[in-house]
């Protein structure tokens, strides 16, 4: 792909967005950035044509190429003309696939993503390859041009995968799909295809890694080009091409059958089982021996916020668990702790039902504490499965929580629901959380 003075946009100038513009300035493109933003840092930009606050479909006279950042819905004024009149659309991650030449590992999937990508990453390094880890998570692909690395692992969003268009990894991760980003997507249907189409240009030299625990994701097997490697708890019939848990992992991959001893393994739940699996999975094809990834998986703590021990107090245990912005990630995480929760939820409603939660609530939940602006959706449809008060702030509902706990109680932050109500994002969220748990 030529880009010396092809005048190309820049849709969005978040991370991934900065990082195009300053890999195509460095190759010699002629830039217009905009963003929809006007209060925005310009230091790390290039030169540029720029243009913040408004959206005018003028700036495209001439331009050749938009890249798109995840976060632009496709309602955006300029992605519609620039659809409209066959200005080539490709996101930051196609961009960057273009000029990678080591293999790519991408990991898709509602939850687990930056655990799985963080996993693989990790197991790379430890067998000794110069191994990139990021995308959704982190630097952008972009980063990883022309620095020689020996592997590329990059976690992609469904966002992301809307605009691909050649990207073609030679191993691709779908974890699971539950419902998420209601409020972009019409219905999980849709949501699915967007997450499929990370297998979309793969072909009989790739491989596709499908969770066989997730119909959602298993349905995929027949559909796609690649050869399949499936993960799940019990053993397939088949059971070649094959992880699945048996007092340790074991699996059948490509030719070579094993068991990795998973005793040294930290992370709580199932799910994180099965992210194990997952991540072993790629690294097995990777030929990454067996000892290296059980030592991987050994020494690996986890990532902050996600089911994330805080402290003990009394006999009471907190957990941050603030990642869990869906109400899936919720649902494991319930089926991971306990046996008594004191659960605090709530934030931005991102437009899917909450009745997934009801079963766990109901065997688990002591008390459920929602704050935000979702509590009272929440709150109408919980009802019943247990005892819940509303609150208004995410300090209130600790400040109650550690009133009520009692010894051998959880007090567990799992929001199912975006942060950005109260909070600057997940993280913030989860920082807050910790901050006053440590101060009772
Ligand atoms: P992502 O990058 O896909 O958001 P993370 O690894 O950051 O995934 O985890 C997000 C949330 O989902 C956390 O609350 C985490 O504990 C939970 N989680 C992680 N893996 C899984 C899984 N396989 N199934 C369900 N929930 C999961």
């Amino acid at each position: 792909m030529e880009l010396r003075n092809r005048r190309v946009v820049v849709v969005g100038l978040g991370v991934s967005g900065r990082a195009a513009a300053r890999f195509l300035a460095s190759r010699g493109a002629s830039l217009i950035l905009t963003d929809i933003r006007t209060e925005i840092s310009t230091n790390d930009l290039p030169e540029a044509e720029l243009h913040l606050g408004c959206e005018d479909p003028a700036w495209l006279k001439d331009v050749e190429l938009m890249v798109v950042s995840p976060g632009v819905p496709p309602s955006s004024k300029l992605l519609q003309h620039a659809r409209a009149v066959g200005i080539p659309v490709a996101g930051e991650l196609e961009l960057a696939s273009r000029f990678i030449e080591c293999p790519v590992v991408a990991v898709t999937g509602t939850n687990g993503k930056s655990t799985v990508t963080s996993l693989i990453g990790a197991m790379g390094r430890c067998a000794g390859l110069k191994t990139f880890v990021g995308g959704n998570l982190g630097l952008p692909l972009t980063e990883a041009i022309d620095r020689d690395f020996e592997l590329a692992v990059v976690e992609v969003s469904s966002y992301q995968l809307e605009t691909v268009q050649r990207f073609k990894p030679r191993i691709a991760l779908h974890l699971n799909l539950t419902a998420d980003h209601l409020d972009r997507y019409r219905d999980l249907e849709e949501y699915g295809r967007a997450k499929a189409r990370i297998f979309e240009n793969q072909d009989a030299a790739d491989w596709a890694i499908l969770n066989r625990d997730d119909p959602l994701v298993w349905r995929l097997h027949g559909q796609v080009r690649s050869r399949v490697v499936s993960f799940g708890i019990t053993k397939p019939p088949g059971g070649t091409d094959a992880i699945w848990h048996d007092n340790g992992l074991r699996f059948a991959v490509n030719g070579v059958e094993g068991m990795i001893p998973l005793d040294g393994f930290r992370l709580p739940g199932r799910f994180n089982r099965a992210n194990a699996m997952a991540a072993a999975g790629a690294a097995l094809i990777l030929n990454i021996t067996p000892d290296v990834i059980e030592r991987t998986l050994a020494e690996f703590g986890g990532l902050p916020h996600r089911l994330q021990f805080v402290r003990e107090k009394n006999g009471v245990v907190f957990l941050d668990d603030s990642k869990a912005t869906n109400v899936g990630a919720v649902v494991e995480a319930l089926l991971a702790v306990g046996p008594s929760v004191i659960l605090i939820a709530g934030g931005v409603d991102k437009g899917g039902s909450y009745a997934p939660l009801r079963e766990p609530l109901r065997q688990k939940v002591r008390l459920a504490l929602l704050y935000g602006a979702a509590r009272q959706v929440m709150q109408a449809q919980l009802a019943g499965a247990a005892p819940i008060e509303c609150v208004e702030t995410l300090t209130e509902a600790v400040a109650k929580a550690a009133a009520v706990a009692q010894p051998g109680d959880t007090v567990l932050l799992s929001p199912a629901c975006a942060s950005f109500d109260q909070f600057s994002s997940y993280a913030q969220r989860g920082q807050v959380f910790q901050e006053i748990v440590r101060g009772l």
